[in-house]
């Protein structure tokens, strides 16, 4: 192993995605895990929660004083969700890609082979979330992950 030479290793990325609660209830689990592993990604770590209200107002902080706030906090909190550690060099980008557009209608559209256009519904029922930037993901991942991954965890560089 030559660890010296330039370039021998890109640096992998770390992303937060979430099956949400109509994702998990409409049995699309496996599909997208199915599609998360065929696109290179490896599943860090993963575990089931139903979240609470005020599990949804600190995840979705910034959201928090927006009309929409109310009923995305009542359907983020209809059923269990299914939080996962992705990882792979530029896994936030790639992420968002496969997931396609906010609002899953519009995804339908203009994106027909994304994650949100197979099994999301509109604007809010949409079935999944990815962070959506490097700063987002540490966030999320540590306000998910906080023994696992405490401040400072740096990721490891993997030669190719
Ligand atoms: N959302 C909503 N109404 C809106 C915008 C967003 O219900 O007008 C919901 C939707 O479920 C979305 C989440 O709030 O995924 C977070 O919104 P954001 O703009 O961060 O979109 P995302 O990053 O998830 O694509």
């Amino acid at each position: 192993s030559s660890r010296s030479s330039a370039n021998a290793y890109l640096e992998k990325e770390r992303t937060l995605a979430i099956v949400k609660p109509d994702g998990v209830s409409g049995n699309y689990t496996s599909s997208i895990r199915k599609i998360i592993l065929e696109s290179g990604f490896s599943i860090q770590r993963e575990f089931t929660v139903h979240l609470d209200e005020d599990g949804v107002r600190r995840f979705y902080a910034e959201h928090s004083t927006k009309s929409f706030f109310p009923s995305l906090t009542k359907y983020m909190t209809s059923g269990p969700v299914l939080i996962m550690i992705l990882q792979k060099v530029n896994a936030v980008a790639d992420w968002r890609a496969l997931i396609g557009p906010t609002d899953a209608r519009k995804a339908k559209m203009t994106h027909p082979n994304s994650i949100r256009a197979m099994c999301g519904e509109d604007l809010e029922r949409n079935c999944v979330h990815g962070s959506d930037s490097v700063e987002s993901a540490a966030r999320e991942i540590s306000f998910f992950f906080k023994e696992a991954f405490p401040e400072g965890t740096t990721l490891e560089h993997d030669e190719l």
